[in-house]
């Protein structure tokens, strides 16, 4: 199985994509929601034969959903939370990436679970289904349970995406995780941690759930100097844990970030308030960045044969292979 060299993109700048695929990075997870649909085709137009470019969206956010797709929680309306066993809000939100998928002939599609926005209009639905109450009372879903919407749910997902392999931002959810290929990790986001961040969940779902899956850490490249995330990204893929890594870089990355092009924006102020490492990744006259960056990911990249392999390596993986 080969290791994942992965890379999001959230605001596509070609001149960054060209450094990672030419380091070796060969699938990049697109976050279409930020993107015009002339920025989305031309990302495909130039890429989409040299590399593999996973369509992306996530299913909670700010848009406003039509009544018909939200979830009726106690009585509300959740404007933002879709209603589980709705197929035409899967079909609606995945509409421009499903539509890339076709005419780019890709194998891949993501869904990001992540609950972006708070509020009335939010629940967490992927992230709390261990313990939560979140049950739809709308009148598709009010003769099920709360075992069979997750259910539908999942096998709605695997209706309207067909043969696609499907892959999972960010949570465990064993409904889904079932026909997952990948789990796109972001535990490991800033810190890295074998147990904590990785074995605790799969393991959990190994023993509960009969459920496996490929485990792709990410890492935030804003909350790492670039020499501290080669260190990162080296015990990642040294690892038996891990199935793969995927960069996740925002502003380090990219010249059209939004927290760049609108540095006095509310949202933008906020975000960089909380991010340590602002400079371009390979920026010069920077001691938080360094200019040979991608050569360095380049080596690595071409080591990682050697890195995970051996009787060593082969007797870590079995043993890691007990909690996945
Ligand atoms: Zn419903």
């Amino acid at each position: 199985m080969e290791f994942m060299k992965g890379m999001y993109l959230i605001w596509p700048d070609n001149d960054y994509i060209d450094k990672a695929i030419d380091s070796g990075i060969n699938k990049f997870f697109f976050a279409m929601q930020h993107s015009t649909k002339d920025i989305i085709e031309s990302v495909f137009e130039k890429y989409s034969d040299k590399v593999e470019i996973i369509p992306m969206e996530c299913f909670i956010d700010g848009r406003a959903l039509p009544r018909d797709q939200q979830f009726v929680h106690k009585g509300q309306y959740l404007e933002h939370t879709p209603c589980p066993t709705c197929k035409e809000f899967i079909k609606e939100r995945f509409r421009i990436p499903l539509e890339m998928y076709n005419k780019y002939d890709c194998r891949s599609i993501a869904i990001d679970l992540e609950c972006y926005g708070n509020g009335p209009g939010f629940i967490s639905y992927f992230r709390d289904w261990e313990e939560s109450d979140y049950l739809c009372e709308c009148d598709r879903c009010k003769k099920f349970n709360y075992f069979e919407q997750h259910t539908i749910n999942a096998n709605l997902i695997g209706e309207v995406f067909g043969d696609a392999i499907i892959h999972q931002l960010c949570y465990v959810n064993p409904y889904i995780w079932r026909t997952t290929d990948y789990w796109l990790n972001e535990f490991t986001y800033e810190e890295w941690g074998v147990w904590q961040k990785i074995l605790k969940n799969t393991r959990k779902m190994k023993k509960d759930y009969d459920a496996t899956t490929k485990n792709s850490s990410g890492l935030w490249m804003e909350k790492f100097t670039a020499d501290d995330y080669l260190k990162c990204l080296k015990k990642i893929v040294k690892a038996t844990s891990n199935d793969g890594y995927w960069l996740y870089p925002q502003m380090r990355m990219s010249k059209n970030c939004f927290w760049r092009t609108h540095p006095d924006d509310p949202y933008s102020k906020r975000e960089l308030a909380n991010l340590p490492y602002h400079s371009f990744i390979d920026a010069p006259n920077d001691n938080t960045s360094d200019t040979e960056f991608f050569i360095k990911l380049k080596e690595l990249n071409n080591n990682i044969d050697d890195y995970r392999s051996g009787w060593w390596f082969g007797l870590r993986k079995w043993i890691s292979g007990w909690f996945r």
